[in-house]
């Protein structure tokens, strides 16, 4: 730390990515990308012409791709913001929608940016703890009287809570935002697009990144009234107008119109999962339910950070969370088949 850093920032822990390393050919499967490579009309979409019109600027309105989305999901297109990523999103609203008098309510294990955009932004957090079981209690969230931030399904736990319990917390908090963090939902869980035209508080927040083969491109969005939105976008031109490049906007536009390839791959996720989890509990794993593109799992034997770093030294690659409650298990993103064959192999090594 330099001496010249605000004293508001002196106590920022900032958030810790998952491993990207350059320079070896692990089986990667530790941040949740996507396996597959982009549609073939994003790579189509990306054309000589456009890369050419990058010395101009983009679209500050993001109109068509904006206008992509809010067809897809059956909203208008003032219902809908774009980010440079979810993470972007999620920032714009902590600094829009909690503060110190507000304060913030989020469940101990989650997504771990929204605590770093609490500390980053000084609002005080209601952290509360998931049940024994992993399992969200939706009556800890009612009638709190703070900005609710829920990952639905959850990370790292994989788990997913029905829209009714969604509906229950939205309407029970009535003078507060309500976020849903649906980054996973397109993997089995129930998005709450629709409930955000009955309830005005409700946004959802969704990313290309994991069920769209664009992590790299930096594509995220949030799905709500008009007002909230009309909100999210004055924080976005206070801070970066241009915030989604031309390449991106092409890239998700191309990637949205493309509802074959999407479904194709997420598919194949969701049936490489399944045959995971039983390859994983004959090995004596115990896996919690998943909703999403990667599970969590340990094993009765051995520690997490034994199994990371055994796997690791096979060239696997997975996230550990060297934290209580959390240090006994594993997420493992979803891959091919192949990789997740070879994971298995290597697993075979090392118990
Ligand atoms: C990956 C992830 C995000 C962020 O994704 P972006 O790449 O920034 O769009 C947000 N929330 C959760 C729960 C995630 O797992």
């Amino acid at each position: 730390m330099s001496r010249f850093l605000s004293d508001r920032l002196s106590a920022l822990t900032p958030y810790t990515p998952g491993e990207q390393p350059q320079d070896f050919n692990y089986v990667k499967l530790n941040t949740n990308e996507s396996p597959f490579e982009p549609s073939p009309e994003v790579i189509k979409a990306i054309n000589t012409a456009e890369v050419e019109r990058l010395r101009l600027y983009s679209d500050p309105e993001c109109k068509k791709t904006v206008k992509a989305i809010a067809d897809y999901y059956g909203v208008e297109s003032k219902n809908v913001v774009l980010g440079n990523g979810s993470d972007e999103i999620l920032a714009f609203i902590f600094e829009a929608f909690c503060d110190k008098k507000i304060g913030v309510a989020y469940p101990d294990i989650s997504y771990g940016f929204y605590e770093v955009f609490a500390s980053r932004y000084g609002i005080d957090s209601k952290v509360i703890p998931l049940k024994e079981d992993y399992s969200l209690c939706a009556d800890n969230y009612c009638n709190l009287n703070k900005t609710v931030v829920i990952a639905n399904p959850n990370a790292p736990t994989g788990m997913a809570i029905p829209l009714f319990d969604i509906e229950k917390i939205a309407a029970s908090n009535p003078d507060n935002v309500v976020v849903i963090d649906e980054a996973y939902v397109d993997f089995g869980g129930e998005s709450a697009v629709e409930l955000t035209k009955k309830y005005d508080n409700l946004i959802v927040v969704q990313t290309f990144s994991k069920s769209r083969q664009l992590a790299g491109a930096r594509l995220g969005f949030a799905i709500a009234n008009e007002a909230l939105i009309a909100d999210l976008n004055t924080v976005r031109f206070a801070s970066n107008p241009y915030n989604i490049n031309r390449l991106t906007l092409l890239a998700g536009e191309a990637a949205i119109n493309d509802k074959a390839y999407f479904e194709s791959t997420r598919n194949k996720i969701i049936e490489n999962r399944e045959y995971t989890v039983e390859e994983l509990k004959k090995r004596g794993f115990t896996v919690l339910d998943s909703k999403t593109n990667f599970v969590f799992a340990s094993h009765s034997e051995k520690s997490g950070a034994e199994l990371y770093n055994g796997l690791k030294a096979n060239g696997v690659l997975v996230r550990f969370f060297n934290k209580p409650r959390l240090d006994r298990y594993l997420r493992i993103t979803i891959g091919t088949k192949e990789q997740m064959n070879t994971l298995l192999d290597a697993l075979d090594k090392i118990l």
